[in-house]
C-alpha cells in the first residue's frame, strides 16, 4: 500500500504519539510524506509494528479508570480550554493540512472551523450524556438509564480531511470519557500529532489520546487488538467495508463510512448562475476530494447548454495554484499517482470532454486543472467510479423521475442536492432520494454538528452516523438501574419474579 523509502536527509521524521510524547518507530518501515504543491517529499512518516500499537493501545487502557472517573464538570471545562485552544491555532493548523494536503489555505481553515463546532458540541457533554428516570416505577421502586464510555475506542482516517474528520471522532469519543487510539492517514499525518501536542497542553492527561503512524499493518493490529471495544473508520468503501466485517467479527462496535458519488439534479425552473456557481463551487472545491463533492451533474430537460455553457465561463477564472499562496482557489491532488489516475478519466472515462483540465496544468506538483464531461451515463467508467478529483461529470435526463431513479440506483448515497425553485418538488425529492444528507439549493449539505453526517448504501457500514446525537450514542452503551432504598416498613420475603405493583 505504502511505499518503504530511505528518506533523504533534509526531511522531517514524522513518529508516533504514545502515552503523552512523541516516539520514534522501531519498524524501520517508512513512509514519504509530499507537499502536493511542489511534488518534494517533506516528511518521512514511521510505520508502526504490531508492538507499536499495542503499547499506544496499552497506554490508551491505563488512562481509561481515571478518564471515565472525571467529573462531567471537569472534562466540561477541559473541553472549554480544548475549544480556546485549537480555535487560538486554527490558522496554525490550516498551514499544516494546506503543507501536506495541498488544499487552499481558506479551505483548510474551513475544515479546522467545521471540526471546531464538533468540539463546541461537546462542550455540552453534560447534558449529552443525561439519562432517563422514572420514580415510582413499582412501589418504592425508581428506575433510571445511564449511559457510559466504552473504553478504548480507535479512529482510523482518510486524506482528505486530516483534522475534521480526526475531530469528529476523538472530540465525542473523549467527550464520552472513552480513551483513544487514532491511525491517521499517511500522506498527510502531521495535524494528528498537532492535535496530540495541543491536547497535551489543554490538561488532558497523557495516554488519553493517542496516535500511531502506519498502514494495513496497524489497521489490522488495532481490528484484531482485543482492548479495542469499537472502531470508527472514514476511507474509501472497500477498506470501510473491510473494516466493519472483520471489527464486527471481533465483537467490536464499527461505524466505516465509506466513498461517495454525489448527485445534483438541476431542475428546468432552478436559477442558472445559481447552480452554476454552486456546481464549480461543490465540483472543483479542494480539487474535488471531499465525499460531498458534487462529482455528477444531472441535468433535466433543456437545462443542460445553458448549464454547461454557465459552467464553462466560470472554470478559467478558478485560480489553482500553490495552497500557501491566498490568492489560489483551487490546489493540487493529493499524489502524483492519485493525479494521474483521475486524468485518465479524461482519456478513457467515456462521455465528451468539454473541458480537459490537463491544458495548462502546473508541471511542478501534482495539479490538474477543472475538468468538465458532458453525456456521461451508468455504465461508463466515469460514472460508475468515485473519482475523487475535479472531473465534474454531467448526464442529461428528460424528467425528474429519471433524475431520481439515477440517484436511487447509484450503489453510494453519501450526498445528493437538488436546484429548483419548486418547494413541492424539493419536499417530493427529500422524501424520495435515498441518500443520507439532502441539500435543496445547498450542494454541500454537511450537518451541522447537532445534526449527525453519514451516508446510506455502500457510503456507511454500521447503524450510525458520525458526530451529533448519533456519535454520542456510537461512543457509549446504556445501563438501565431498578433501584429500591431499605423501607423496613414494606419489606417483606416474596421469592415470585419481580413485579410491578
Ligand atoms: P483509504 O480507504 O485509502 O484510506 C483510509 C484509511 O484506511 C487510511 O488511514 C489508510 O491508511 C487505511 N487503509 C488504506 N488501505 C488499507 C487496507 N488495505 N487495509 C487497511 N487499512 C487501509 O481512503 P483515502 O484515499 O485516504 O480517502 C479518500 C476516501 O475516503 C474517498 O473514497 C472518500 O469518499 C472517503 N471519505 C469518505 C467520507 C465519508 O464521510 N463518507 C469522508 C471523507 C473521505
Amino acid at each position: 500500500m505504502t511505499d518503504v523509502v530511505d528518506a533523504p536527509a533534509a526531511v522531517k521524521p514524522i513518529n508516533h504519539w504514545i502515552a503523552g510524547s512523541r516516539v520514534s518507530g522501531e519498524s524501520g518501515r517508512t513512509s514519504p510524506v509530499y507537499n502536493p504543491a511542489t511534488g518534494e517529499q517533506t516528511g518521512a512518516l514511521d510505520l508502526a509494528t504490531v508492538e507499536e500499537v499495542d503499547s499506544a493501545v496499552q497506554a490508551a487502557r491505563a488512562a481509561f479508570p481515571a478518564w471515565r472517573a472525571m467529573s462531567l464538570a471537569k472534562r466540561a471545562e477541559l473541553f472549554f480550554a480544548i475549544r480556546e485552544l485549537f480555535h487560538a491555532e486554527r490558522e496554525e493548523i490550516a498551514k499544516i493540512l494546506t503543507a501536506e494536503h495541498g488544499k487552499v489555505l481558506s479551505d483548510a481553515l474551513g475544515e479546522v472551523t467545521r471540526g471546531l463546532e464538533v468540539i463546541e458540541f461537546c462542550c455540552g457533554i453534560p447534558h449529552l450524556l443525561k439519562g432517563g428516570m422514572t420514580e415510582q416505577a413499582s412501589t418504592g421502586v425508581d428506575v433510571y438509564s445511564i449511559r457510559q464510555p466504552l473504553g478504548v475506542v480507535a479512529g482510523i482516517t482518510p486524506f482528505n480531511f486530516p483534522a475534521m474528520v480526526p475531530m469528529w471522532m476523538w472530540a465525542p469519543a473523549l467527550a464520552c470519557g472513552n480513551t483513544f487510539v487514532l491511525k491517521p492517514s499517511e500522506k498527510d499525518p502531521s495535524a494528528s500529532l498537532y492535535a496530540a501536542e495541543l491536547l497535551k497542553q489543554a490538561g488532558v492527561p497523557d495516554g488519553v489520546f493517542n496516535v500511531i503512524q502506519g498502514d494495513k499493518v496497524a489497521v489490522d493490529a488495532l481490528l484484531e487488538h482485543p482492548d479495542v471495544v469499537a472502531i470508527s473508520f472514514v476511507g474509501s468503501t472497500p477498506i470501510a467495508r473491510y473494516v466493519y466485517e472483520t471489527a464486527t467479527s471481533k465483537g467490536k462496535r464499527c461505524q466505516a463510512l465509506g466513498g461517495a458519488k454525489n448527485h445534483m439534479i438541476v431542475l428546468p425552473d432552478a436559477d442558472i448562475d445559481m447552480a452554476a456557481d454552486a456546481a464549480v463551487s461543490a465540483g472543483y472545491g479542494s480539487a474535488g476530494e471531499r465525499c460531498m463533492a458534487v462529482s455528477m451533474i444531472v441535468a433535466v430537460g433543456d437545462v443542460a447548454d445553458p448549464l454547461i455553457a454557465a459552467i464553462k465561463e466560470r472554470i478559467p477564472k478558478v485560480k489553482v495554484g500553490d495552497g500557501m499562496d491566498a490568492s489560489n482557489e483551487m490546489g493540487p491532488l493529493i499524489t502524483r499517482e492519485h493525479r494521474d489516475k483521475v486524468a485518465s478519466y479524461l482519456s478513457d472515462g467515456g462521455g465528451t470532454v468539454v473541458v480537459d483540465g490537463r491544458d495548462g496544468a502546473q508541471d511542478d506538483g501534482f495539479f490538474l486543472n477543472p475538468s468538465l464531461v458532458d453525456d456521461l451515463k451508468p455504465g461508463m467508467r466515469a460514472y460508475d467510479d468515485e473519482i475523487f478529483g475535479p472531473v465534474l461529470g454531467v448526464t442529461r435526463v428528460d424528467t425528474y423521475d429519471e433524475a431520481v431513479r439515477l440517484v436511487n440506483e447509484n450503489p453510494y448515497g453519501n450526498g445528493t442536492a437538488i436546484f429548483t425553485r419548486d418547494g413541492g418538488v424539493a419536499r417530493r425529492f427529500q422524501f424520495e432520494a435515498q441518500v443520507g444528507m439532502v441539500g435543496v439549493n445547498v450542494p454541500i449539505p454537511v450537518p451541522v454538528a447537532y445534526y449527525s453526517f453519514g451516508g446510506w448504501k455502500n457510503s456507511l457500514f454500521g447503524d450510525r452516523h458520525i458526530y451529533g446525537p448519533e456519535g454520542i450514542d456510537f461512543y457509549t452503551r446504556s445501563k438501565v438501574v431498578t433501584s429500591r432504598w431499605p423501607d423496613p416498613a414494606t419489606s417483606k420475603v416474596d421469592l415470585g419474579f419481580p413485579q410491578t405493583r
